[in-house]
């Protein structure tokens, strides 16, 4: 599904070298190259903070511990999503309140948003579902009528910009009051093990959530607030310090095989290529089909055979899932949702596809098909 070697191999000198830089500096933690790469990316992002944390699921917890809600406070996410959008909603005992997605984009329906909201009712956490932002301007609409928090799950989106109505564009996780990222091996910009990071242009978040990140301190060994330990460690930095100076030809490189994917597909009645919107750039963390009358299951040991990976993402929603399960919810509560896990496949997606590699994929596609 992804090639990190190949990447590496390309970049490897520049990476090698700012590992060994760290390591002769002994600073792992907090080090120089932590703060070096938080001021880059608050530079491409044109963002005021940028709080590097340990993984993109601490970000999202940080963030919610940041607002000062109370348990039984609901905090809305969309149902099809990866697990760890509704987790830290539970873990901080708040309350998931599910909504269903828009069958194109896959992201959140802007309807079903509206039908959840109650008055307990406290943040929305849109999921910028693989890597195309949600409908931000309708999403902030909703959260400035019914003064809402909105913390963005940006971890498959990096670099994909929005484009609101009046024309200014932001990025991908820059436009709610807090965002998150994910900097896992696999994502759009990923690093050698686990990192994450936080976004806000608000200050009193950012140092709430920089002090949360730290045990609550503010001055050393003065907790203020209840915190945890979540921090990117300087040898993180320093890969991603090398891989954001390639982020936007690696946002490249996957919207052209897209465009390859796309173009194979386009005549088939049988496959549904992605959807992108006209308000967001897509970056495609993930390439995924939507398929009608095709036996899915035979169609990935197909490919399988073929030395072809291929994956569900995702196969359950959050309201049929065993840890998750809820008096609220049923089966059939979310039918786009639903619809979705039944249908969907993700092909490989990566920065190093070759055309080769592509004819290969869509063709054997096409050949079950
Ligand atoms: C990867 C991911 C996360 C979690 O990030 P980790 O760094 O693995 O903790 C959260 N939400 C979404 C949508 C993700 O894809």
């Amino acid at each position: 599904m992804v090639d990190l070697q190949s990447q590496y191999k390309k970049i490897k000198n520049e990476v090698n070298a700012g590992i060994q830089d760290v390591i002769d500096s002994t600073s792992f933690i907090k080090g120089g190259k932590v703060v070096d790469f938080q001021r880059n990316l608050e530079t491409y992002l044109n963002v005021k903070h940028v709080i590097p944390v340990g993984n993109g699921t601490d970000a999202l917890q940080i963030a919610l511990m940041a607002l000062g809600l109370q348990p039984g406070d609901e905090v809305i996410t969309p149902t099809f999503t990866f697990i760890a959008t509704a987790e830290v909603v539970a873990l901080l005992g708040l309350t998931p309140v599910v909504v269903d997605v828009d069958f194109d984009t896959f992201n959140i329906s802007i309807d079903s948003l509206r039908k959840a909201i109650t008055p307990k009712t406290k943040a929305i956490v849109p999921v910028h579902l693989f890597g195309q932002n949600a409908d931000m301007e309708e999403i902030l609409a909703i959260a400035k009528e019914h003064n809402l928090f909105v913390v963005e799950d940006a971890c498959q989106s990096i670099g994909s910009v929005y484009t609101f109505k009046d024309g200014h564009r932001e990025q991908s996780g820059c436009m709610g009051d807090i965002g998150c990222t994910s900097f896992f091996p696999s994502k759009n910009l990923g690093c050698f093990g686990d990192g994450g990071a936080i976004f806000t242009n608000n200050d009193e978040l950012a140092a709430k959530m920089r002090a949360i990140s730290n045990h609550g301190m503010v001055v050393r060994y003065y907790h203020d607030f209840v915190g945890i330990n979540s921090r990117l460690d300087s040898i993180q930095a320093a890969v991603l310090d090398v891989k954001l100076k390639h982020l936007d030809t690696y946002s490249k490189n996957r919207q052209t095989a897209a465009d390859f994917y796309n173009t194979a597909f386009a005549e088939n009645e049988n496959i549904i290529t992605p959807k992108i919107s006209a308000n967001s750039t897509h970056v495609f963390h993930q390439y995924t089909l939507k398929l009608q009358n095709v036996n899915r299951a035979e169609l990935i040991k197909f490919l399988a055979d073929k030395d072809i990976p291929a994956m569900i993402y995702y196969p359950v929603p959050l309201h049929l899932q065993k840890a998750y399960q809820d008096a609220r919810y049923k089966a059939g509560d979310f039918p786009i949702a639903e619809k979705l896990c039944g249908c969907v496949m993700s092909l490989p997606m990566h920065t190093e596809l070759t055309e080769e590699q592509l004819l290969y994929i869509t063709k054997s596609v096409l050949e079950f098909i």
